[in-house]
């Protein structure tokens, strides 16, 4: 795979996109993960402090309504 934005070889791939990231463009974003537990009725948060992020793309957090396709 190759980075997204320079293509030379990519190590990490984005948490939240999916691009392939080198070195030079890799970025560190915290990373909000839902676990659900078959047992629990409530959802359990996992925090990632260091998801390998692409610094483009822009994660939303939160269920939103999926905006039209352009
Ligand atoms: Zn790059
Ligand atoms: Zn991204």
């Amino acid at each position: 795979m190759r980075c997204s934005f320079c293509k030379k070889t990519a190590v990490a791939i984005c948490r939240f996109c999916g691009r392939g990231l080198c070195d030079d463009h890799k970025k560190c974003k915290p990373y909000v993960s839902a676990a659900y537990d078959e047992n629990r009725d409530d959802p359990k948060f996992i925090v990632v402090e260091d998801a390998m992020w692409c610094g483009k793309c822009n994660p939303v957090m939160k269920p939103i309504e999926m905006p039209e396709a352009e």
